[in-house]
């Protein structure tokens, strides 16, 4: 039976973060140091992993995305890339990523089954790159995109942004993307970060983003085809070189659509990236749980799941988890 929950919305896609760790340090995600890493025996193993996607597979799951904290991070990643690609009824396998790592492993992703992937960057511009990863490894990141390009992957750009900091990058990322013939997916700035940042006024919104693309490179239309379950919403600039996505949670939030269930590195379902509950099933898959018994963990999770985040009104709490502990 599908996992379908009580809003009569179908979930097919799981998210799989592999881990917390991460080698840079984004400001709006993690504090700059002392960060509260899970123990190492905490996190799920390779096998784990799978047999918990096996059966989100037989649950009528689709799509996956491996994330993290940084995946590259985790040792021997094309390994779980492999195994995850070749359960069968698996139709799509992403992998998200900051890109420092990936010169290295593109390849042997690709090698693996991987075929598409999401690199977050927020700027062209390598001082700012410092100014907002506290890391030097802006060169490392655009070697790590030639690499993947030239391996066979399909790439989008993941920029997160906020007001009166990401305005400049804006048309610079969308241009370098219509040259490379990569899909730039703005990211409005979420309250996820571990230091408590956010709020509504720093927040760069879709329409202003929209604004400053059509004035200074020219007219985008909406993609009316696109696929209605998918978080972002897609332009295609007019003259027909390049696109760009939106995903905007607080401007223009996609929860009456979601299909998304998470699976923390610590083991634990989330029906929301917001949600302030969690389901834990690590315990089934380290105490001889029985695939019904991790299918029954996902069906309550399902089951319990809300109509949506509420960012926008006064009940909104934000979750105990920051981004790179849950998954971005
Ligand atoms: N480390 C990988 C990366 O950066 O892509 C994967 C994990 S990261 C948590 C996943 C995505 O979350 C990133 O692509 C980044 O764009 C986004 N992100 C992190 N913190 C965010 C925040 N506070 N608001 C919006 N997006 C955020
Ligand atoms: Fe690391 Fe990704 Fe968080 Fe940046 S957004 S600190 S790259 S986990």
């Amino acid at each position: 039976m599908a996992l379908i929950d009580s809003f009569d919305r179908l979930h097919d896609n799981l998210r799989i973060s592999v881990t917390d760790r991460c080698n840079i340090r984004c400001f709006y995600c993690m504090p700059e140091d002392n960060v509260p890493f899970m123990a190492r025996e905490e996190i799920l193993s390779f096998e784990e992993i799978e047999r918990f996607a096996r059966v989100a597979v037989s649950l009528g799951v689709r799509k996956l995305r491996i994330t993290g904290g940084e995946p590259l991070v985790r040792k021997d990643l094309p390994v779980l890339v492999e195994k995850l690609a070749r359960l069968p009824g698996v139709e799509d396998i992403g992998l998200t990523t900051n890109g420092v790592l990936l010169a290295a492993h593109a390849k042997a992703l690709y090698g693996a089954g991987l075929r598409r992937m999401n690199v977050h960057l927020d700027t062209l511009d390598a001082a700012r790159f410092h100014q907002i990863t506290r890391r030097d490894d802006f060169a490392r990141v655009m070697a790590g995109i030639d690499a993947a390009q030239s391996a066979g992957l399909r790439l989008k750009i993941n920029a997160v942004a906020l007001k009166n900091l990401c305005e400049p990058d804006v048309v610079p990322l969308a241009r370098f993307g219509r040259e490379r013939g990569i899909e730039i997916r703005y990211i409005e700035f979420m309250p996820l970060d571990a230091q408590g940042l956010w709020d509504k006024g720093k927040v760069l919104l879709q329409d202003d983003m929209l604004a400053m693309l059509q004035h200074e490179i020219g007219p985008l239309d909406e993609i009316p085809d696109r696929d209605p379950r998918a978080p972002a919403s897609e332009y295609r600039f007019r003259d027909g070189i390049g696109r760009v996505g939106f995903i905007s949670s607080v401007s223009h939030p996609f929860c009456l659509n979601c299909n998304r269930i998470r699976l923390t590195s610590d083991g634990k379902i989330r029906y929301c990236l917001f949600a302030i509950e969690e389901t834990d099933v690590k315990g089934l898959l380290r105490g001889g749980g029985s695939e019904e018994a991790i299918a029954g963990a996902i069906r309550q999770t399902i089951r319990k799941k809300w109509l949506g985040h509420e960012i926008n009104s006064q009940k909104f709490v934000a979750p105990p988890r920051p981004m790179y502990s849950i998954g971005g």
